[in-house]
């Protein structure tokens, strides 16, 4: 007899574990300060606290609707509607257990075996696993430091007439950084031309600190009908672990989505989607949250460079990255990660481990910012005077 769990799918026995669960497991054993992955320390907005009292007392505990509270749906596109002018039916919108389920369920439901599937590396490392199960096959397009700029070239070269979709995750969560109004043109007009399905996942689109509001692909000339936008309620309000995410398509693609959507979990906690759904209606929460984290990348952009660190810009995200060639650090991005959560006891997530193929930029590492002022600056402390200790 074998030994039953070599029977499992191959795929998944020899994946490792995401960087993030492998970067917070070193951080909690090791007590080390976590800026690996991305999520606030402080507590919710209070306003947000008592809408979710509010549900638990008040409203049932039982199955919501397969897509989503009615209710919830209205103040999503009521949310885009006041943030971004776009006019989104709510028939279009399904509610998912956070943006990562809507990503397995936008893929599962557009990508059919053989199709191919272009990404932009860095890319966030849910995307490809979830197409190779779904049978299609990831085509990787680099970005380049420090713009990470698209490039149409190299996009027309990856296109072939198996190509069924693009992902684009803007702003890009590790970088940080976003992609330009011409940008946006010529991606439109690549799907447009090529008849691609845009996969567009925009949970960073409220932690933005330029003052200018998102701009999704879903509002270019002709992207309406072949975009389906993902957003988080996780990452509006800095709640993760609620686990409240969307997606968004013209109402005839919601309707098949959604279909791969109710065998994944099928729903979400009704009394999350009540307390997200008062908390889209209220901006003045969303606001606050933004601004706090403007402060805390400030912090962290400006407690780095003090100390020598050399910063890449970054004007989205709870991120920022660290240069560790031009920061005279002579380390690799996934030995920096390894040795810094062990010896400067401060966790970190290597860039190339967001990056499929042999031509990962590997002097980069991402921190995470929305993180209390004094926790990021004993952090810079500890990684400086480790930096100093082995340079
Ligand atoms: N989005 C989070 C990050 O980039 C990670 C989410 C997860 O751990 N699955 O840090």
């Amino acid at each position: 007899m074998t030994d039953p769990a070599q029977r499992l799918a191959p795929v998944y026995r020899d994946m490792p574990l995401t960087v993030f669960e492998h970067m917070s497991g070193l951080a909690r054993d090791l007590g080390a300060i976590n800026l690996g992955q991305g999520f606030p320390d402080d507590p919710p907005h209070p306003a947000l606290l008592n809408a979710l009292a509010h549900a638990t007392a008040e409203k049932s505990h039982q199955y919501p609707p397969m897509a989503g509270l009615p209710e919830l749906r209205r103040a999503i596109a009521r949310f885009y509607a006041r943030t971004q002018h776009l006019a989104i039916a709510p028939e279009g919108v399904i509610v998912t257990s956070g943006a990562t389920e809507a990503i397995a369920a936008a893929i599962l439901g557009v990508v059919s075996p053989g199709d191919e599937v272009l990404l932009f590396a860095p890319a966030y490392d849910a995307y490809a696993p979830m197409i190779r199960r779904a049978g299609g096959v990831p085509v990787f397009i680099p970005l380049r430091p420090p713009h990470w700029g698209y490039d149409r070239t190299a996009i027309d070269a990856a296109i072939t007439p198996r190509t069924r979709a693009l992902v684009l995750n803007d702003p890009l969560n590790p970088t940080g950084t976003l992609a330009s109004p011409a940008d946006l043109a010529m991606l439109a007009q690549v799907c447009t031309a090529h008849d691609l399905i845009a996969i567009c996942d925009e949970v960073w689109e409220n932690v933005r600190f330029d003052g200018n509001p998102h701009a999704s692909l879903l509002a270019q000339p002709g992207m309406a009908a072949r975009t389906v936008k993902i957003g988080s309620a996780g990452k509006i309000f800095g709640v993760t672990g609620w686990k409240v995410g969307w997606l968004i398509a013209a109402p005839e693609m919601a309707a098949v989505l959604a279909r791969a959507h109710q065998f994944l979990t099928f729903t979400t906690p009704p009394m999350l989607q009540w307390a997200v759904a008062a908390g889209l209606d209220q901006p003045a929460i969303a606001q606050a949250c933004s601004d706090r984290w403007a402060q805390t990348r400030s912090a962290l952009l400006e407690g780095l460079s003090r100390e020598g660190f050399a910063v890449l810009d970054s004007a989205a995200t709870w991120f920022a990255c660290i240069d560790l060639a031009a920061s005279g650090i002579p380390l690799d991005d996934r030995t920096f990660a390894e040795q810094a959560v062990r010896e400067a006891r401060v966790a970190s997530i290597p860039l190339s481990a967001l990056w499929e193929g042999p031509d990962a930029p590997r002097h980069i590492v991402r921190l995470c910012h929305c993180k209390p002022e004094a926790l990021l600056e004993q952090a810079i402390t500890q990684l400086a005077r480790w930096r100093d200790s082995i340079g």
